[in-house]
């Protein structure tokens, strides 16, 4: 097995997990990306011996110049550099695992030159969806899912007749303040929220746990990704994060996809599909866990999804307007100039405040993201 992999995101959390996946089975990773990590770039760069190398922060694009300058990689930066990686001739795969709408781009042009993606990038079908899997048809893309959740409900599809499928069951950790009411919230601190109880993420995918917002994303995701309307889309909350997802049929058969809460699973299957090899992971040990618990997401509580639940079923651009708003949202977040209820409250404004209109082309999304970033800030600053 030597696919050829080139890698957007190498440094993030799903980045660094995929590179443990190649080495272990020997994948030629033949270029990564990050976005502004140059020191973790320049180690994963020479110890895969990638021939690409791509900064997309391009202040950095000289430093990393001259730390790489004694090997043959070629050096890119910023979005240009980004897409020439995700079209790359010589690769057989390309995993987008960058945060935020950064990812639409790239993946458009993988589309367009004909690479099968191993999808991490949520934003790529939350605000681009239509656009990303009209394309993908279009050319004969496979889009293989990275998300745990759209992962395990791509891995119950095998064998079974798509057009028999009745709904899908999302399941959700529901976050470190599942059970918490509405004004318990209002003292959330950034340290709370950053503290997940099954997963190690990135601070933004961490934030929109504690919102339940990732949720709201991978519903708008499943929708896109498995053709469904949002009817066909259930959420459960199942605390142990141990049934990633699962599939009920017409004949109410429900088939589930179990494993132990590590990325490295699902990212193995979308790199390796449709091969199953040993995964470096644990293995899942249903008696360990004993119990296993389900409940009902607290919609009112967690604005967030209701809000992208709402959004989605609206149609048009407004799946987008209430992504990129989140987006700025949880950076003022993080710079501690908003409180965690206020995510919500903003967030679930933004459906009201836009009219309606339609995606149809790239520059459409890059409108609807600035328009509801501008909106963002002017509630921050007023
Ligand atoms: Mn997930």
């Amino acid at each position: 097995m030597n696919k050829k992999i080139s890698i957007l995101g190498s440094t993030g959390s799903i980045g660094t997990q995929a590179l443990e996946v190649c080495e272990k089975h020997g994948f030629d990773v033949i270029a990564v990306a990050a976005r502004a990590n140059i020191g973790l770039l320049e180690e994963q760069a020479r110890k895969f011996g990638a021939k690409y190398v791509c900064i997309y922060n391009e202040d950095k694009f000289s430093e990393l110049k001259s730390r790489l300058a004694d090997t043959s990689a070629e050096i890119l930066c910023g979005m240009e550099g980004l897409c020439r990686l995700a079209s790359l001739d010589e690769a057989d795969i390309i995993l987008n695992s960058v945060v935020g709408m950064v990812g639409l781009l790239p993946t458009l042009t993988a589309i367009e030159a004909g690479k099968d993606i191993a999808l991490a990038n949520k934003e790529t079908l939350v605000a681009g969806g239509e656009l990303v899997m009209g394309l993908a048809k279009e050319k004969g893309v496979k889009i293989y899912p990275v998300d745990s959740e759209h992962s395990a409900i791509f891995q119950c599809l095998q064998g079974n007749k798509r057009s028999q499928l009745s709904k899908i069951i999302l399941t959700a950790s529901g976050g470190p303040f599942y059970g918490k009411s509405y004004d318990e919230l209002r003292s959330v601190t950034k340290a709370d929220a950053l503290r997940h109880p099954n997963w190690d993420m990135g601070n933004k995918i961490t934030i929109d746990s504690a919102t339940l917002m990732n949720k709201g994303l991978e519903f708008i995701e499943a929708k896109w990704l498995f053709d469904l309307i949002p009817e066909q889309i259930e959420i459960v909350v199942h605390r142990q994060s141990v049934i990633h997802s699962a599939v009920e049929y017409n004949d109410f058969s429900v088939i589930a996809q179990l494993g132990v809460p590590d990325m490295k699973i699902p990212i193995q299957y979308a790199l390796l599909y449709p091969d199953r090899m040993e995964c470096p992971t644990k293995r899942l040990s249903l008696i360990d866990y004993g119990t296993l618990t389900f409940g009902k997401p607290d919609y009112e509580t967690f604005k967030c999804l209701s809000a992208a639940i709402k959004a989605v079923s609206m149609g048009g651009a407004y799946p987008c307007l209430v992504n990129s708003a989140n987006e700025e949202a949880v950076g003022l977040f993080l710079n501690d100039k908003i409180s965690f209820i206020e995510i919500g409250e903003i967030v679930s404004s933004v459906t009201d405040r836009f009219e309606r209109f339609d995606i149809t082309c790239y520059e459409d999304v890059m409108r609807a993201d600035q328009m509801a970033r501008d909106y963002v800030n002017g509630i921050a600053m007023g």
